[in-house]
């Protein structure tokens, strides 16, 4: 028994005569960057997130660097970030020349917590950039609110949470840019790198346009200083196939998390807290242990691949060494590296997998 943590090749297996399709009209159409493609999807994935605008880049790290300069923060401003996020959101406010300023999640639901906020924003305070965090949407309302209150920006680092809704409304247009990547492991995943920015505001849509097409309009007339970050029609048109199954895919990961949750409840693991405003996007499910490495060594000897998201928190990794942050200093963020643990999950999980997963997991902690 080998049970992954995610089937990519399934996935793909799934849908390969649509895509092989779609890969075929763009070897077709003799037009490798940019073109109808492109626009479609943008248009579609708009479309899906209720945003008024989408714009393709070449990966999620860009998306978030691109809007973080399109809403003009750079040298000299801080963005506050959460201490426990993927680093990328950390590098792309390095990126844009500003500084990441950590706050602390709220232990239960590893989002951003609110009631943390206003005491990290400072006179260069100029957004706020929350993280959904495992597909769970991160509270908004109080953050939009602190940022209305204070004039900050809200960038949205929503790499994980394809189709996860806040009280009812989708991901994709609350603050004023929203992140997206479509790394293959993504809810929805590309055939490689790709992402986007959604927004409602047309002049971010244009500005991250233009920094991830060499800041120029005119070709060969360059306004800005740009950077090459472009959605390819090839991902583009993969990514209209899968977009087509997104919601069917997440209610597939929806319905192992409610087994997940269902059948290990009694045991001696913390498992996700999903506030009753969450309609999350499940793209991991990430339950807690004091004894997490034997935890997962058990699993592996069982079969069972499990990941960690993620061991060491940005503000101990080499790249922000010189921010001088020490071990003890984030301790929400260290304990959650050292006891969480990602149970397979996807749509190409069966039940039937899930409840080995279960077995399994009975088995190592008895
Ligand atoms: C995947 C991910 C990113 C970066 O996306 P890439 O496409 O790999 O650059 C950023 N933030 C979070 C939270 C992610 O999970």
């Amino acid at each position: 028994m080998t049970i992954p943590f995610l089937d990519l090749g399934a996935a793909t297996a799934e849908l390969r005569s649509d895509i092989d399709a779609a890969i075929a009209r763009v070897l077709s159409s003799g037009r490798y960057i940019g073109g109808e493609e492109v626009t479609a999807f943008e248009r579609e994935f708009a479309a899906y997130v209720h945003a008024q605008h989408a714009v393709g880049v070449g990966n999620g790290l860009d998306a978030l660097h691109l809007a973080l300069r399109a809403v003009d923060i750079g040298p000299g401003n801080e963005v506050i970030v959460a201490s426990n996020t993927f680093i990328a959101t950390w590098l792309a406010v390095t990126m844009a020349g500003a500084t990441p300023v950590p706050i602390e999640p709220d232990p239960r639901t590893h989002n951003l917590d609110p009631a943390r906020i206003e005491a990290a924003i400072t006179p260069r305070t100029r957004a706020i950039l929350p993280t959904h965090l495992y597909g769970q949407p991160a509270d908004f309302a109080p953050i939009l609110a602190l940022a209305e209150r204070h004039g900050l920006k809200v960038i949205e680092d929503a790499a994980q949470a394809h189709g996860a809704r806040y009280r009812g409304k989708h991901i994709g247009a609350h603050g004023h840019a929203v992140c997206w990547s479509f790394y293959p492991g993504k809810n929805l995943g590309a055939l490689g790198d790709a992402g986007a920015v959604t927004t409602n505001y047309p002049e971010v849509a244009e500005r991250v346009r233009l920094l991830g097409n060499y800041g120029s309009r005119t070709k060969y007339v360059n306004d800005v200083a740009g950077v090459n970050s472009r959605l390819d029609p090839l991902q583009a048109a993969v990514l209209r196939v899968k977009l087509r199954h997104l919601d069917a895919w997440n209610a597939r990961r929806a319905a192992i998390a409610a087994f997940y949750l269902d059948q290990l409840a009694d045991l001696s693991l913390t498992m996700p807290f999903v506030p009753d405003w969450a309609d999350p996007a499940w793209h991991l499910f990430v339950v807690q242990s004091d004894r997490r490495d034997a935890l997962q060594a058990a699993l592996r000897s069982g079969g069972v691949e499990t990941l960690i998201h993620y061991p060491i928190p940005p503000h101990l990794q080499g790249a922000y060494a010189h921010m001088g942050l020490h071990p003890g200093s984030l301790p929400v963020a260290e304990h959650l590296a050292a006891s969480v643990l990602s149970l397979p999950l996807g749509p190409h999980l069966s039940l039937d997998q899930a409840g080995q997963v279960v077995t399994a997991l009975r088995h190592a902690l008895q």
